[in-house]
């Protein structure tokens, strides 16, 4: 059952918090703090707490800046490598206006909306992500280097891997903190790491990988290693992706699941793979929404470039594990783990709610390997590629009023605004690449 205000009141007292941080994040998925001592918590939980939302980007401007916190009393969760004399706990909030209306910019708003529109249409969302971070070494001012624990053993002689110690650690505070983990593995690229937890409903979801990127960081700079989820932050090696389990369920009963067509999926789970590929350029530029991001999305590291799906290679966008019943789900493979969950959540439902209402069959599933086909075959299979850069990416949110409905006009104008100048000022720089090919040659 899900913890009430009544039982955020008692576990605060039993546990002993002393302070909670009230957390929300910014239309960029950054996580946002606001500490208070336990004394202010009834007026917390109340929703009577003020923050100036001006401060915060992408929110509002100056003139409209008051903002109200509330508290969802079901993200209640004590820090466990905090002192447990005087310990502190979090609630994750949604914000309102100071009229008592919900604020449309967010995040936790916008999905919340997109989950209301697919209970109105008898369905709700379950989701699962697979996070991959790189644990680099600090240099010897403690500055965050490039450098893996892999490569580090050239001269650093210890015989333990700081690496693997750190996510046993990380694993154990995420256990304690309520996740259930089911898979935590070393990745394919030196440092590279991948932790998995248990689906849940798509909410729960994104405040779990907010709290699990929180728990990666700080559990790194315990261990002296710095953690990152920049999805590409070495050339010629994989970068770290988000891939996104997703399913429906219609009363309880998972809604992907069809024991009598052919390959136990059913027409809903065809029409939701349809809609995604439709609106696949348009989520691109939430799913993916750094410069750095489409340095991943290249061919040779396992991440997806082309616009198709298949039930058994990892080549497509989309993948159909192969599990069936209660675990039919798809695999959204181009998320990275730089993305604001919520946003990115929101906008692949919405995108699979428009494939069922508007019946949008997928084209036949691509069983070979994409990348070794010719860019003729492709084209007469109709395999599109995702957006190249985010100029491109921002270009195709510009076009899709599915997606921005999703987003709502507001977070929409703010994203686009910000994304913008992001792209103009990398743009103009001048790269070490550059530099290597033309300084000499011209
Ligand atoms: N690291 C790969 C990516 O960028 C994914 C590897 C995997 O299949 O787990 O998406
Ligand atoms: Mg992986
Ligand atoms: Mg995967």
């Amino acid at each position: 059952a899900k913890l009430t205000n009544e039982d955020v009141r008692k576990l605060a007292k039993e546990l002993g918090v002393k302070f909670v941080r009230l957390q929300f994040t910014d239309i960029f998925g950054v996580l946002k703090n606001v500490a208070i001592t336990v004394e202010q918590l009834e007026k917390a939980l109340a929703g009577e707490l003020m923050f100036d939302g001006s401060s915060i980007e992408g929110f509002v401007r100056i003139e409209e800046s008051d903002m109200y916190l509330r508290p969802d009393p079901s993200t209640f969760a004590v820090f466990p490598w905090r002192p447990m004399d005087g310990a502190v706990a979090r609630l994750i909030c949604d914000i309102y206006n100071s009229d008592g209306t919900p604020f449309l910019g967010d995040p936790r708003n916008v999905l919340r909306r997109a989950i209301k529109e697919a209970e109105e249409m008898g369905y709700s969302m379950n989701a699962g992500p697979e996070l991959e971070f790189f644990l680099f070494h600090l240099d010897n001012e403690g500055r965050p280097t490039t450098v893996t624990q892999d490569k580090a053993g050239y001269f650093d002689l210890a015989p333990v891997d700081l690496g693997e110690n750190a996510r046993r650690d990380m694993v154990l505070i995420m256990e304690d903190m309520g996740f259930e983990i089911e898979a935590s593995h070393h990745e394919v690229a030196p440092g590279q790491h991948e932790i998995d937890f248990k689906y849940s409903d798509a909410l729960s979801t994104a405040d779990k990988i907010v709290t699990f990127k929180f728990i990666v960081r700080t559990t790194a700079q315990r261990h002296g290693l710095h953690a990152s989820f920049m999805p590409k932050p070495v050339f010629g090696i994989a970068g770290s992706g988000m891939h996104m389990n997703q399913s429906l369920t219609r009363n309880g009963e998972n809604a992907f699941y069809d024991p009598s067509s052919s390959d136990g999926l059913s027409e809903v789970c065809l029409y939701y793979v349809g809609g995604v590929l439709k609106h696949a350029g348009a989520i691109t530029a939430v799913a993916n929404q750094s410069v750095n991001s489409y340095k991943r999305l290249v061919s040779g590291y396992e991440a997806p470039v082309y616009v198709a799906w298949s039930a058994q290679n990892r080549s497509p966008l989309i993948r159909i594990p192969a599990k069936r019943g209660s675990s039919t789900r798809l695999e959204l493979r181009s998320p990275d783990p730089a993305c604001n969950p919520y946003l990115a959540l929101a906008v692949s439902l919405k995108a699979g709610l428009d494939g069922i209402k508007n019946k949008i069959t997928p084209p036949a599933p691509c069983n070979r390997n994409i990348y070794e086909m010719t860019p003729g075959e492709r084209a007469a299979l109709g395999i599109g590629s995702l957006p190249e850069n985010l100029y491109q990416a921002l270009q195709e949110l510009e076009k899709d009023t599915v997606i921005r409905e999703a987003l709502g006009e507001h977070v929409f104008n703010r994203y686009m605004e910000a994304k913008r100048i992001e792209w103009d000022r990398y743009r103009i720089q001048v790269h070490p690449w550059e530099l290597e090919e033309y300084l000499t040659k011209f």
